[in-house]
């Protein structure tokens, strides 16, 4: 018994842990076909799934679509702070 009690904290913490990332990556729920919109620029970092969204307001280069795959492969990896 005193083992258990011991390991159930560690227990607790990984089971967080697991939980946040299922809740952070993107891809557990997104087909790499999904359709969505990139600043063609080289200091964009962020994929965007509306074309008029605030941050590709802010974009001084051209606007594409792309699939989530190809936004991946070209460096555009993390969801545009402006969209949930
Ligand atoms: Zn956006």
């Amino acid at each position: 018994m005193k083992k258990l009690l011991k390991a159930l904290p560690l227990i607790l913490f990984s089971a967080i842990i697991a939980f946040s990332f299922n809740g952070e990556d993107p891809r557990t729920n997104i087909s790499p076909n999904t359709k969505v919109f990139i600043c063609v620029s080289e200091g964009a970092y962020a994929y965007h799934y509306k074309k008029n969204c605030r941050g590709l307001g802010n974009c001084k280069h051209e606007i594409k679509e792309v699939t989530l795959e190809e936004a991946f492969k070209k460096g555009k990896k993390k969801l545009c702070g402006w969209e949930d």
